[in-house]
C-alpha cells in the first residue's frame, strides 16, 4: 500500500519547538506568557488594519466569545452561513439563543448577499431583529465583503467574521479577519498554520481584545483575592502551544503559497475533463486555498472519485454538510436557495496540505482521470 496522503496535515517550518524549549527554560507553562504576547504581536502585524488580537484555546471558544461580547443573551437569534463546519453555529446554543441559517451563492459558495437581507425583513416583520451575522469565509475563499457589511450596517447588526479557515486571504487587498466587528481565526491542526490546538479573536477595538481576555481567563475582577461579578472561561491559549504559532507564523507565506500551488497544479492537470469545476477567484478577492475543492456533475461521480481516491490510500471528504440539514439543527428556521444542498450532494475537498509534493499531487490526479476516462 502507498503511504497515506492526508487531506490536510501540520506542516512544522522548523523553528517551533526552540519558541516550545523556551517556554520550558522560563517555566512559563501555563496559559499566558511571553510565547502568547509574541504570536499575538506576529499575527497583528501580519493582518494589519491596526488590528487587535486576543490568543485563545480554539476558533470555537474565539466564536463562543465574540457572540456574549456582541451580547447575545436567551432565546436571541443569530444568522449564519449554513454552509459551513458546526462550529460556526455551535456556540450560538451555548448562549442559549436560536440558529436562524441562511444558505449560499454560487459564486463564492458563502453567505448570499440577498437572502441575509431577505431574512434580516423577515424576522423584524416577526417582531425579533437578529443580534448578530456569522459570515465564513469557506475553505480561504473570501465572502463578499462589500455586500456583507453594506447589510451590517444598514440594519445595525454586527458581524462575527468566522476567518477560521482564511488567515492570508484578502478581499482589496485587506486581509481577512479585519472586516467584522469581531473576527475569528482557528489554529487547529487541519487548518493553515497550526498550534495542534488553538484560535484567536480579533477586533479592530483594544477594549473588545481586553474584555476577551478577561472573560478568558476567569473573569477575575481587581482584587487581592478572587473577586468575581461575571461568568468567566478558561479559555486563554497555553504559552508552550503559542510557541509553536510563533514558529508557524514565519513560514506562513510559504504554506499559502504551498497550497495556492495545489489549486494551480489540480485546476492545471484536471481543467480538460469538463465535467469538473473549480471555485474561482472574484477580481477583489484572493484566497488562501485552505482546501482545494471540486464540483462534480452527479453524486455518483462524485463518490466514485472518492472511493477511488479511498482506495488508494487518499483522503478526500465531501464538502460540508450545510448546517440546515443537520439532524441537530432540523427544527431551525432557515433561508435556502438549493445551492448548499447542491454542492454538499456533488462536492469533494482535495488533500491540500502545504507539504504535499509533485509525486502526491500527480498521485490523485491520474486517479481521478482514470474514474472520468
Ligand atoms: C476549524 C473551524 C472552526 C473552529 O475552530 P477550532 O479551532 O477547531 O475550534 C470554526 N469555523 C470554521 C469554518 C472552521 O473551519
Amino acid at each position: 500500500m502507498s503511504d497515506k496522503i492526508w487531506l490536510s496535515s501540520p506542516h512544522m517550518g522548523g523553528t517551533e519547538l526552540n519558541y516550545v524549549n523556551d517556554a520550558f527554560k522560563s517555566n512559563w507553562i501555563a496559559p499566558l506568557g511571553p510565547n502568547v504576547n509574541h504570536f499575538e504581536t506576529a499575527i497583528e502585524e501580519f493582518v494589519g488594519e491596526d488590528i487587535h488580537v486576543a490568543c485563545l484555546s480554539s476558533g470555537t471558544a474565539a466564536i463562543h466569545l465574540a457572540l456574549e461580547l456582541l451580547d447575545v443573551k436567551r432565546n436571541d437569534e443569530v444568522l449564519c452561513q449554513s454552509f459551513t463546519f458546526s462550529a460556526s453555529a455551535n456556540p450560538i446554543t451555548y448562549l442559549g439563543a436560536n440558529p436562524i441559517f441562511i444558505d449560499s451563492e454560487a459564486d463564492t459558495w458563502n453567505l448570499s448577499p440577498e437572502l441575509l437581507e431577505e431574512a434580516i425583513l423577515d424576522r423584524m416583520r416577526l417582531g425579533k431583529k437578529p443580534k448578530a451575522i456569522i459570515a465564513v469565509h469557506l475553505y480561504g475563499m473570501p465572502y463578499k465583503v462589500n455586500e456583507v457589511s453594506a447589510i451590517s450596517k444598514k440594519y445595525g447588526i454586527p458581524i462575527v467574521e468566522d476567518s477560521a479557515e482564511a488567515l492570508g486571504s484578502s478581499y482589496k487587498g485587506i486581509q481577512c479577519g479585519s472586516f467584522g466587528d469581531i473576527g475569528i481565526l482557528s489554529f487547529n491542526g487541519n487548518k493553515i498554520i497550526t498550534t495542534s490546538g488553538g484560535g484567536a479573536l480579533l477586533s479592530k477595538n483594544q477594549n473588545i481584545k481586553e474584555k476577551a481576555i478577561f472573560k478568558a481567563t476567569q473573569a477575575r475582577d481587581c482584587a487581592p483575592h478572587y473577586e468575581h461579578s461575571q461568568i468567566g472561561y478558561n479559555y486563554r491559549m497555553s504559552n508552550v502551544l503559542a510557541g509553536i504559532g510563533r514558529g508557524q507564523m514565519e513560514v506562513l507565506n510559504d504554506r499559502i503559497n504551498a497550497r495556492r500551488e495545489n489549486f494551480l497544479y489540480y485546476n492545471h492537470h484536471l481543467s480538460d475533463f469538463h465535467e469538473l469545476s473549480f471555485l474561482n477567484e472574484l477580481d477583489e478577492s484572493h484566497s488562501n486555498r485552505w482546501l482545494t475543492c471540486i464540483l462534480t456533475q452527479s453524486f455518483e461521480t462524485r463518490e466514485e472519485i472518492r472511493l477511488a481516491l479511498q482506495n488508494h490510500n487518499i483522503e478526500s471528504r465531501p464538502l460540508w454538510k450545510p448546517m440546515h440539514s443537520q439532524p441537530i439543527f432540523e427544527n431551525c428556521s432557515a433561508y435556502k436557495n438549493g445551492v448548499s444542498e447542491e454542492l454538499f450532494e456533488k462536492g469533494l475537498c482535495l488533500p491540500s496540505g502545504s507539504n504535499l509534493d509533485r509525486n502526491d499531487l500527480d498521485r490523485i490526479c491520474e486517479i481521478i482521470k482514470n474514474v472520468l476516462r
